[in-house]
């Protein structure tokens, strides 16, 4: 597989597992915090309703594991319309796309997750489809090869991205509705958190559930894991509740640490205070440094640290801050 089409995927298992035991919020009402996103949604969805129209295009932006795939559930269930869904990376052919888009019933929703990683000659196919509802296909090979022009239905593509700014400028353009998810505050994780305990059937105090969400990068995925990796410990003890001493002693065993840091962001961190005495180091030097592909290292460990003030990117490079500093002592 080529090294750019690497899907990043952190913990595809949990994944899985969270479809299968649906503890994905499933309506609106449901999907905490974020508000911002949710009132705007709630408007865009009434009114489209009510002039009985389909959604226009919409880009949901920011981290992994903050709800973009949830929230396009959330989108079909509350219009009622099927949806497809693909990433990016899974494209190999013009084909592909044309055949997806030819089955699409009035108002479907197509959600492509890791938008930016379609290849340019189906971003190009996606233009007159988003705009038009128009796809040109390609008959036969050789000199006996024609262009035909067909109709699809009228569909709304939900596209996700961690990388906004690797859209190309078209591409971009043509969504109606750009929507940035950003980190969660503690007390969203901690109802995320009781919810999803009352979901898996295992009772959690709420001093408890507001230390693992301190602990989480402000990232649901990232609670609901400790979450059940909690519960799993608890299990083995024969505890039948998580309080607040369970919980810490868990976290503990984890390597999760007060800022909710684990072993890979102290690794990364630690690169840059001692191998490269606080920076500036580039992008490319830490990857090396870390065997770490460079993508995770920007998508999955920066944006958390960057946000807590922990790191900072300049012209020259990645440096430890003060606070950073700190942290590590
Ligand atoms: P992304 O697509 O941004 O990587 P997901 O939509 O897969 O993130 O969310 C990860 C998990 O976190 C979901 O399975 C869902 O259970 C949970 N989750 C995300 N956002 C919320 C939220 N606002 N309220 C409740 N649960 C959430």
């Amino acid at each position: 597989m080529n090294e750019n089409n690497k899907k990043i995927d952190l913990d595809p298992v949990e994944k899985d597992v969270e479809k299968k035991t649906s503890l994905r919020p499933q309506s609106l009402s449901e999907f905490i915090g974020q508000q911002f996103i949710k009132s705007n949604l709630e408007a865009y969805i009434e009114s489209s309703k009510k002039r009985k129209k389909n959604l226009d295009h919409i880009i949901l932006y920011g981290p992994p594991g903050l709800g973009k795939t949830s929230l396009a559930h959330i989108i079909s269930n509350e219009k009622n319309v099927n949806f497809h869904s693909t990433s990016g990376p899974a494209f190999t052919k013009k084909g592909d796309l044309v055949t997806l888009l030819s089955n699409m019933m009035d108002g479907d929703i197509l959600f492509i997750d890791e938008i930016h990683r379609l290849s340019p000659i189906i971003e190009e196919t996606l233009y007159p489809a988003m705009e038009d509802y128009k796809c040109d296909y390609v008959i036969g090979s050789g000199p006996s090869a024609r262009v035909v022009q067909i109709s699809i239905e009228k569909f709304t593509l939900i596209g996700a991205t961690t990388r906004l700014g690797l859209l190309s400028r078209p591409l971009r353009d043509r969504f109606g509705i750009p929507l940035q998810l950003s980190f969660y505050e503690p007390e969203d994780l901690m109802k995320i958190i009781i919810l999803n305990s009352k979901k898996l059937k295992f009772l959690i105090s709420e001093d408890s559930a507001y230390e693992i969400a301190k602990r989480s990068r402000g990232t649901p995925r990232i609670a609901i894991r400790l979450l059940k990796r909690i519960i799993d410990f608890s299990i083995v003890n024969e505890d039948d509740k998580i309080d607040l001493e369970s919980a810490k002693k868990s976290l503990r065993k984890m390597k999760i640490d007060s800022e909710g840091l684990d072993e890979m962001d102290r690794k990364y961190m630690n690169c840059i205070a001692y191998d490269f005495h606080g920076g500036p180091v580039g992008i490319e030097t830490l990857s090396a440094a870390l065997l770490e592909h460079k993508d995770i290292i920007e998508d999955v460990i920066e944006p958390y640290l960057m946000q807590r003030g922990l790191v900072q990117r300049t012209s020259r490079g990645r440096i430890l801050s003060q606070k950073g500093l700190e942290h590590l002592k």
